[in-house]
């Protein structure tokens, strides 16, 4: 007889990015919420790089953080180079990024995690999952013990079947170091969840002490550096730089040579990999024609030697890691402390989740992370924190779901949920339709008040947030009721058109080279405002006209996306629907009108007769 523990509202399975996410954000909910990992001082682990955001994922650790998630925040604690990526493109193409101190960064995560009220961290393996009635009730550990609850989030990772990949040698893990889930993985194929394979990789690690840095060039982090979360003042961490190398042509040679042995061109892996962030072997054979590429040599933290050479990820064997690796400018001599490696490992169909990342067919169960086809950190917390409120809120039949207009989290989990993976997903600027409005910058604005509402964010934040909205508006205010002539802006050294028409404050601000401190000339009280203030203001007015077109986008969006599509449509019994749309529908189950209008190869024909279809049933 199994032992039974304390019952829990939420059962948290992994302690990657998406399962603190999850936990912190179903216990900020106030639910009993426990998070099971197989060991606590992996938590918040980095398996592969030591850095936090970039183009796009940036974007989705200030909507972690706008939801009052734990990632902007630890990295703020953790980061050692703060970056803004594209800082010379328009604001909606902006990524922060920061090198994390990969140790700083995990004590951190496991801080804000054990000041959570409500959240108990069990160190265990999960085997098994508790199912009753197509439902899922709980979770059985390796030992015996089952730990009952309404709902289960599974964030389990790269550690499904994981099995690493070095030259020839494989080897069953999660990652390096860590035993894989097989176990987990045969209980969701005996509960119906179908299992796909996918790949990911990871460089070799360098010792600092031998790598010749003279000759390379430097690349330094931003002054000051900006904070990540919207709840951070002020960095004081010290700084550091990274430095820059690259591939030449006798380390593709000695790659090329070399090939045939390689894992990922053996046979050896079959599963697919990255496309974007490919590995050394791959980009030798699809980039035949570049005689070299760019590293980026990137300290793992302010108290090691420890250097990740972002670039130049790799499986084949070790001495020819070793080959390469000293064939390239300052690593001549640079002693590898841990070969690179790929990893093999189980993913879900998204398609069979729910916009809210509970899973159609298991009622109950609701997946986060690496597990729905998806890779990069980022990508993981930020499906951790849906999944968590989801989970936490489903007793009470409320649902919690981001679209494509409230953020990049509603851009994933909707490719996700629609599109289905072929190939692991990342993040990028170019993925979002309403790139203006989505901006890393606004983001609190757009998604803490649908986070005070659901109940998930902190009376604190609450607090500032609110302060912060109060500022804005009076900032815009002041700016409206700015009215100058022609003659009072060239006197402020303002050019416009000398035609007698008054400008309002903000038809200055849209103007090239006139910000919030120019304008302070006609009101001294806009001399006073906080920076964060004013930067919104400026983008604001800046590009007035086409965030005014695109809200008209997004109206004319949410008006489609608000039909919902029954999950039960029989979409044969439409009328008029060619058995060829009947089937994509059917397969897909899109789960509003605007989710069926993205459906690759749907027509507008189609799209119309199943619109007068729902509007006529309803
Ligand atoms: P993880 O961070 O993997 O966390 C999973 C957690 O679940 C772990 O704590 C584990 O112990 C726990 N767990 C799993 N099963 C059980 C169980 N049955 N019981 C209890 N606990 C369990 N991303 C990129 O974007 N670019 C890259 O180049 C890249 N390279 C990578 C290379 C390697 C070798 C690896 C391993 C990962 C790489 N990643 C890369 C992926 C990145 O690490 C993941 O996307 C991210 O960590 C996913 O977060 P997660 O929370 O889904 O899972």
């Amino acid at each position: 007889m199994a032992n039974r523990l304390t019952n829990y509202a939420v059962i948290v399975v992994g302690g990657g990015h998406a399962g603190t996410e999850a936990a912190a954000a179903s216990a900020r909910l106030g639910r009993k919420t426990a998070l099971v990992t197989h060991k606590k001082p992996t938590i918040g682990a980095m398996s592969c790089n030591p850095a936090i955001g970039g183009l796009g994922r940036g974007h989705l650790v200030r909507e972690v953080d706008a939801l009052d998630g734990v990632m902007g925040r630890a990295i703020d604690r953790g980061g050692i180079q703060f970056r803004t990526l594209n800082r010379r493109k328009g604001p909606a193409v902006q990524g922060p990024r920061a090198q994390a101190d990969r140790e700083l960064y995990a004590i951190a995560v496991q801080e804000i995690l054990s000041d959570q009220k409500d959240l108990d961290i069990i160190e265990g393996e999960v085997v098994d999952l508790l199912v009753r009635n197509d439902r899922v009730t709980g979770v059985a550990l390796s030992g015996g013990v089952e730990l009952v609850a309404d709902a289960v989030v599974l964030t389990t990772g790269t550690f499904l079947r994981g099995e690493i990949h070095i030259g020839a040698k494989r080897i069953p893990a999660g990652r390096k170091g860590d035993a894989p889930a097989t176990a987990l993985a045969e209980s969701l194929l005996s509960a119906g969840v179908a299992l796909k394979r996918l790949k990911t990789g990871t460089p070799p690690r360098l010792d600092g002490r031998t790598i010749d840095f003279e000759g390379l060039a430097a690349q330094t982090g931003d002054h000051p550096p900006k904070p990540f979360s919207f709840m951070t003042e002020r960095l004081d961490r010290q700084q550091i730089n990274c430095h820059i190398t690259y591939t030449n042509r006798q380390t593709h040679d000695i790659i090329r040579q070399n090939l045939t042995e390689a894992p990922i061109y053996s046979g050896q892996i079959l599963a697919q990999g990255v496309r974007y962030c490919p590995s050394i072997e791959d980009k030798v054979v699809r980039f035949a024609d570049r005689d070299r590429h760019q590293i980026f040599l990137e300290p793992e933290g302010l108290n090691t030697h420890v250097v990740y050479p972002n670039g130049i990820s790799t499986s084949v064997e070790p001495e020819q890691q070793a080959a390469f690796v000293h064939s390239i400018q300052g690593l001549e001599n640079a002693t590898i402390l841990q070969p690179g490696y790929a990893i093999e490992y189980d993913h879900i169909d998204p398609r069979g989740l729910k916009p809210t990342l509970e899973l159609k067919n298991l009622s109950g169960l609701f997946l986060a992370g690496q597990i729905n086809g998806t890779t990069g950190y980022e990508e993981a917390a930020a499906q951790g924190v849906v999944a968590g409120i989801n989970a936490a809120i489903a007793p009470s039949g409320q649902e919690f779901i981001l679209d494509r207009a409230h953020g990049y989290i509603g851009v994933m989990i909707d490719d996700l949920t629609l599109l289905g993976v072929a190939e692991p997903y990342r993040m990028f600027t170019s993925r979002a339709e309403y790139r203006l409005s989505l901006r890393a910058d606004n983001a609190d604005l757009r998604l803490t008040p649908l986070g005070i509402e659901v109940g998930c964010v902190s009376k604190e934040r609450e607090k500032r947030f609110l302060a912060k909205q109060e500022k804005l508006s009076r900032a815009n205010e002041t700016i409206a009721a700015i009215k100058v002539t022609p003659t009072a802006c060239t006197r402020a050294g303002i050019e416009v058109n000398q035609d007698g028409r008054h400008r309002s404050g903000h038809e200055l601000l849209a103007l090239a080279n006139v910000s919030v401190t120019e304008l302070a000339q006609f009101n001294a009280e806009l001399a006073t405002i906080d920076d964060e203030i004013q930067e919104q203001v400026e983008i604001e007015a800046r590009y007035a006209a086409y965030i005014s077109r695109q809200q008209n986008e997004v109206r004319e969006f949410r008006r489609e996306a608000h039909l919902k599509l029954p999950a039960d449509l029989d979409y044969r019994s439409i009328g008029g629907l060619s058995n060829e749309m009947k089937d994509l529908l059917a397969q897909s189950r899109p789960a509003n009108l605007g989710s069926a209008s993205r459906l690759p190869g749907i027509t507008p024909a189609a799209l119309t007769i199943l619109y007068r279809y729902v509007k006529r049933s309803s």
